[in-house]
């Protein structure tokens, strides 16, 4: 099984109720409500190549984000490692969206100038509720999945507030982890930006979510991962992601990231509850036309 077995067919989707949602690529999401209020969620469209990665200093690409990406009104960002909050800085200044995220998040954006009314730093010992247009949304104390060596999160610490704007990839720490819980019209999803979770801090709110957005990256460093996630969120439907391989562009063909194992996923949502469905989303290079595509409805409520 691979995710293009249960693909979406087209590059949106749009529940009954008018919010539409689209995958960005790595944990990347745009979410668009029947007014036009527009929330990003760890917007990375540049997607510098592996060997830039590994040998340079690494710098968001505006053509590739205006290919992707247009309007913003608020950029949440899970935490700060470069595949979630490289682009965010050019996004905000661009679209003049608030960006609410850790420490590391707001320091970074200090340093590329971004004025301070735009900057939302989140508390990271406590859950944080914010509304944004029709969103409600609250930003939830979380963790990263331990995968590198000696079972630590890669990268780890906070970026410092002197911070020198030219960083390399390593450059970009972790930082504070946050998950997200974002309502809007009654439609409810959760945002797991890493593989790994803090079940004492996911509210009684967060039962029953519509839609979950899971990163299923680097999975298996977090002791039963899938089935916590599922349990602390009961979602009607599974929305796997972070399993494209994000050093390779996205209009050329999709690649997995090592370790997928996108059918025991299956196997292990459908072993959890046979009434969760999974689904995904293409990942597309540029934002669609409305030409591309009719609204379409949401997966099953
Ligand atoms: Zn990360």
């Amino acid at each position: 099984m691979k995710p293009a077995d249960v693909q979406h067919p087209t590059s949106t989707f749009v529940t009954d109720r008018g919010l539409s949602v689209r995958w960005l690529g790595t944990a990347g999401f745009e979410l668009i409500a029947p007014d036009g209020t527009t929330l990003l969620i760890d917007p990375y469209l540049t997607r510098v190549g592996l060997w830039d990665y590994l040998t340079k200093p690494i710098a968001p690409s505006v053509e590739k984000i205006n290919a992707g990406i247009g309007r913003a009104d608020a950029i949440l960002v899970g935490h700060s490692h470069f595949d979630h909050v490289m682009d965010v800085p050019v996004i905000a200044r661009q679209s003049g969206a608030r960006v609410i995220g850790s420490v590391s998040t707001a320091n970074l954006m200090q340093a590329q100038s971004l004025p301070a009314h735009q900057i939302v730093q989140l508390d990271k010992h406590r859950r944080t509720t914010l509304e944004v247009g029709p969103f409600r949304i609250t930003a939830i104390p979380s963790l990263h999945s331990p995968f590198a060596l000696g079972k630590k999160v890669p990268y780890a610490g906070d970026i410092p507030c002197t911070c020198d704007i030219h960083l390399r990839g390593s450059g970009y720490r972790c930082g504070d982890v946050f998950s997200f819980l974002i309502e809007v019209d009654g439609f409810r999803m959760y945002h797991l930006g890493s593989a790994n979770l803090a079940e004492d801090q996911i509210p009684v709110e967060a039962r029953d979510v519509d839609l979950l957005l899971m990163c299923i990256a680097a999975r298996f460093a977090t002791p039963k991962f899938v089935t916590r996630a599922l349990a602390a969120t009961t979602p009607r439907t599974v929305l796997p992601m972070h399993y494209d391989f994000m050093w390779r562009s996205a209009d050329k063909p999709m690649r997995l990231l090592p370790r997928t194992d996108f059918g025991r996923l299956v196997d292990e949502v459908q072993g959890f509850s046979r009434g969760m469905s999974v689904l995904t989303l293409p990942l597309t290079a540029r934002r669609p036309t409305p030409h591309d595509h009719p609204a379409t409805p949401s997966p099953a409520r």
